[in-house]
């Protein structure tokens, strides 16, 4: 069988940089079933009106899937048993069905490979610490964006996820954790990061939709606050200023990789069309609007990004606009199989963060769990393509 067919993914996607970034319609398969997270009030009230449904039913709906995280009409106790079913598939089809399940660091760490609708395939992973749960989600179909060292951006962008999807993750880990299917019993889901597969300005709208419902209170929302949500960004300039304006509290995290226009343009191909200046220039004023510092991520790479000048350019980028402002992560990197690209060296990772250090700069090494479960972004996916 051929690959692209039982993936879906678009000859186009494969090639472009960030060709489909920003794009209006990535619909070529279809969309997936509305979902009662992709429906506004009025669309939620009028969808159960055609059901015979009174307005007060979707606040029941919201109920159940916000406060109680549940979309199994049978529980749907506070609904007559006749309308029980019809609601459920009307307003909570399945969007996601897990393929594949990895656990590892005892089993604090979980894994996701999920089944969308068209049988497209995007991943999340859960991770427990002593206090905090936090979740890295989806929000795309593979990845437009093509960084060369990423298994994701080899898919190449399917398409959008749409708001329901990307709920669905957060529901379901949030579930596992109250129900205490995550090792060390039950718990609280408290962090959200949009690091999973996808450049989530590249889906902004539905994004967007997606933290709101997923840190407004029950029962319109998870009730996760928006300062324990990161959304992570190759750099999308435009992005990053339509979410200063929108004045959310959540993280900013930038994955720049390279500490100068040249390196970059080769490893991050979206720093052709917006480079690091116009990057830090963005970065910098979500910095002074939110008052949140914003997250640089770095992945190392041996003999390409991570000896000592490029820790040093690095350094002086980031302190031209003052102190305090970035926290820098720099993670080892999760080479795919037979790629150029490799982690590199302790040694070489310990001096690029003592360099930082010295400049006054906050950086710590990003934990990196679930490496033995094929952890780097895209993985997981990229291996069970058929
Ligand atoms: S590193 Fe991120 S932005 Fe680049 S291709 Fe991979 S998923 Fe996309």
């Amino acid at each position: 069988m051929s690959e692209e067919i039982e993936t879906g993914i678009t000859t186009g996607g494969r090639e472009g940089a960030f060709r489909d970034i920003l794009s209006k319609d990535h619909a070529r398969r279809g969309k997936p079933p509305l979902h009662f997270a992709d429906l506004s009030e009025e669309e939620r009230i009028e969808r159960a009106g055609q059901l015979g449904l009174p307005k007060f039913r979707v606040k029941q709906l919201a109920n159940h899937y916000f406060a109680h995280l549940d979309t199994d009409a049978e529980s749907f106790t506070d609904f007559p048993a006749a309308k029980r079913g019809e609601a459920a598939e009307a307003f909570f089809p399945t969007l996601i069905e897990p393929m594949l399940v990895q656990k590892a660091d005892g089993g604090t760490t979980i894994k996701t490979l999920w089944r969308l609708f068209d049988d497209s395939r995007i991943e999340s992973v859960l991770m427990r610490y002593p206090n905090r749960a936090t979740l890295c989600i989806s929000s795309q179909v593979g990845c437009g964006m093509g960084c060369p060292f990423c298994a994701t951006g080899k898919l190449g962008l399917t398409r959008n996820m749409s708001a329901g999807e990307i709920l669905e993750q957060v529901r379901v880990a949030a579930a596992a954790m109250r129900d205490g299917e995550v090792a060390g019993g039950p718990g609280r889901l408290s962090n959200v990061v949009f690091m999973g597969m996808g450049e989530p300005m590249g889906n902004y709208r539905a994004v967007l939709s997606a933290i709101r419902q997923i840190s407004a209170m029950p029962p319109e929302g998870f009730g996760i606050s928006a300062r324990n949500i990161t959304v992570s960004t190759v750099g999308v300039v435009p992005g990053i200023r339509k979410l200063t304006a929108e004045g959310i509290p959540v993280r900013l995290a930038v994955s720049l990789h390279a500490p100068n226009d040249q390196l970059r343009d080769e490893l991050v191909p979206m720093n052709r069309r917006f480079n690091i200046t116009q990057l830090l220039d963005a970065a910098h004023d979500y910095y002074l609007a939110s008052k949140r510092r914003v997250s640089i991520e770095y992945a190392l790479m041996r003999g390409i990004n991570d000896q000592p000048v490029h820790a040093r350019q690095l350094a002086n980028r980031l302190n031209h606009y003052g102190d305090d402002w970035v926290h820098v992560n720099p993670i080892p990197l999760n080479p795919i199989e037979g790629s150029k690209w490799t982690a590199s060296k302790p040694e070489d990772e310990q001096e690029f963060l003592d360099i930082l250090h010295r400049a006054g700069i906050t950086a710590t090494l990003r934990d990196t769990r679930g490496s033995d479960i094929d952890g780097a972004c895209g993985q997981l996916a990229a291996k069970n393509r058929g």
